[in-house]
């Protein structure tokens, strides 16, 4: 059996040790501290976590706080004058509510959960350089996710992806009861005071039951940045009280009578957001692979970190799994990384980093138009819950105003298209990958679900890539299109290949078909077919092509409904 060591118990630790042991791993969970020093001691974090995030704990049945954990429905935010001078508001529904449940409720919870699994161990220390040589020595592969902890530093910083090499803010939290009820659904309320600062607070679950959590974001030597003489708890929430009456006044009037939820209900500090090469190297010329805040250490502004976590443990997951029982080399290592990177953290590590600097003019120009056309409130609330979302338009100046100019002339049609496409996700579908070969050798795919049987004699099918997709020049070149029905277990490929890259097709390999369009294996169906037609059909373009070649090896098929995937099972009654 395969023995894996993961070093850190946090989010990503804890929730990767319980995925491996599920699957059959004999893992060594190593925890600094006990479930108990855990829930007795300091928060750590605010830990919103979006549903994306929230389905990959689903996933493997992690969630236990679904009914106790308050939604958190929705994005707000305020962008305020320097002078205190009401500024921009506006609010937009998440997809799915977030959850924020106290990491001391929920990692201690998950190490005993770990612990009562009864495969591998539970190791309580701290664990140095030397134990993770032993460690290496012993285990197949050993995974650090010791978060911020000095144990990081062994992995070099890389400056090409980290911008900043101090912090940006000084961070504060407070978790307070006894507020006055929210006026409307609760969402998370994000309040701007650009070169000032920004204050969020949103519901949660800590160990004394339903809290809610002020965080403090405070520019490095402005006025905000005033927590240096705070000596206790007690000091603490004064202070936080001060700078909601100072800064904040309207959110003050609901926290005037709040009290902290515990002693521990506070935390202040500073952190250098942060990238690091993820493969470490011991002085024995054995390595060490790192994940979520060990690796990328975001600022908490945009309320990543735990989502990032929460998805480098599902990533890695995913690629121990498929790895079987082949050797964890460092290029393996590196590849994992690497998924992660390209799949979910740039995005992340982007969105946030770039609230971070003074906003450009095209982000305030997003933010602005957000309180005057709700598809754009929407689409930024949607970036909170998946920042992949946010690309191109939140990243490239053209784009947000090609974005904008296309939201306006909806708006100004009163039309809603986050409801019609609501509406559409009803109709449950397969999930495709279609690829081609562009005309300089290049291999191009995208996942697609607009895959239609159109006719028989001619055999004929059709799929519809959307006019923005960086692939559509490649695809309208190419003589000839293939199209891969998913497998269940393929939507691994959905992701990546749903998911902006240079190389789409890393690490899979590939066989060439008709006109040398890449094939991809272990699809329950494959048709190659030649473009007979193509038809502009809106923000879409409509590939009709006739099937020259089709192999149906069966299979259980991926399925995709109110975008979520699914897996068909036979109905009951039929
Ligand atoms: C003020 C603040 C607010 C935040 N708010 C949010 C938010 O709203 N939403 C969000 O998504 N994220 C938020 N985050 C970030 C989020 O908490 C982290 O990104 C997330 O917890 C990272 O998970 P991790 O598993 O990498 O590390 P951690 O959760 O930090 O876990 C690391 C674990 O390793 C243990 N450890 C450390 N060193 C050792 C060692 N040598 N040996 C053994 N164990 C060790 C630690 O005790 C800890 O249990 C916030 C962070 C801060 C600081």
């Amino acid at each position: 059996m395969r023995r894996i060591a993961v070093v850190g118990a946090g989010q990503a630790g804890a929730q990767l040790a319980l995925g491996l042991q599920a699957h059959g791993y004999d893992v060594t969970l190593v925890t600094d501290r006990d479930p108990d020093a855990i829930r007795r001691g300091p928060v750590m974090s605010s830990q919103c976590m979006f549903d994306t995030a929230l389905q990959s704990e689903r996933a493997l049945g992690l969630h236990h706080w679904e009914d106790q954990a308050p939604n958190i429905s929705g994005i707000a935010l305020s962008l305020i004058g320097p002078h205190g001078t009401p500024g921009i508001s506006w609010q937009a529904p998440l997809e799915g509510p977030a959850h924020s449940v106290d990491q001391r409720v929920k990692c201690a919870a998950w190490i005993e959960q770990f612990a009562d699994g009864g495969r591998g161990e539970v190791v309580l220390h701290e664990a140095g350089v030397d134990d993770l040589e032993w460690y290496a020595r012993t285990h197949d592969l050993v995974v650090v996710s010791t978060g911020k902890g000095e144990l990081s530093r062994l992995f070099p910083r890389n400056p090409e992806l980290s911008p900043y090499d101090r912090p940006r803010r000084a961070l504060a939290l407070t978790y307070v009861r006894g507020t006055a009820p929210r006026e409307a659904e609760s969402a998370v309320h994000y309040r701007l005071i650009p070169g000032v600062g920004e204050y969020f607070s949103f519901p949660a679950l800590t160990t004394t039951g339903p809290c809610d959590i002020m965080v403090f974001e405070c520019v490095p030597g402005g006025p905000m940045d005033c927590w240096d003489d705070i000596r206790t708890p007690q000091e603490h929430l004064t202070r936080s009280l001060e700078i909601l009456h100072r800064f904040f006044p309207d959110a003050y009037e609901r926290y005037r009578d709040a009290q902290l939820t515990d002693p521990g209900g506070v935390l202040r500090g500073r952190l250098t957001p942060t990238v690091r090469h993820p493969v470490a190297r011991l002085a024995s010329g054995r390595r060490v692979l790192g994940m979520a805040d060990a690796v990328v250490l975001n600022d908490p502004i945009t309320g990543q970190g735990s989502n990032n976590a929460a998805q480098a443990a599902t990533h890695y997951l995913d690629s121990v799994l498929r790895h079987g029982a082949a050797e964890f080399t460092p290029q393996w290592m590196q590849r994992t990384f690497d998924n992660f990177w390209r799949g979910w953290a740039q995005w992340a590590v982007g969105w946030t980093n770039s609230l971070l600097s003074e906003l450009s003019p095209h982000h305030r120009a997003l933010l602005t138009a957000a309180a005057e056309i709700p598809s754009v409130a929407s689409a930024l609330a949607t970036g909170f819950d998946d920042p992949r979302t946010l690309y191109r338009w939140w990243f490239e100046e053209a784009e947000a105003h090609r974005f904008l100019a296309e939201k306006r002339t909806q708006h100004a049609a009163r039309f809603d298209g986050r409801e019609l496409r609501r509406a559409l996700g009803q109709y449950a579908t397969g999930v495709t990958v279609v690829t081609a070969r562009a005309p300089d050798g290049r291999n191009v795919g995208m996942t697609a679900n607009s895959f239609t049987s159109v006719s028989l004699d001619p055999p004929l099918v059709l799929w519809c890539p959307g006019k923005n997709s960086p692939s559509l020049p490649d695809f309208t070149d190419a003589s000839h299109f293939a199209v891969h029905v998913l497998a269940a277990d393929q939507h691994h490929l959905s992701r990546q290949f749903a998911t902006p890259a240079d190389d789409k097709f890393r690490g899979i390999p590939t066989t060439p078909g008709i006109a040398g369009t890449p094939l991809l294996d272990g699809a329950v169906a494959r048709f190659q077919c030649r473009t007979v037609q193509r038809l502009d059909a809106g923000d879409h373009l409509i590939f009709l092509g006739e099937v020259e070649q089709y192999e149906a090896d069966g299979g259980t098929p991926l399925v995709f409904h109110s975008g979520y995937y699914h897996v068909a099972t036979k109905h009951p009654d039929l």
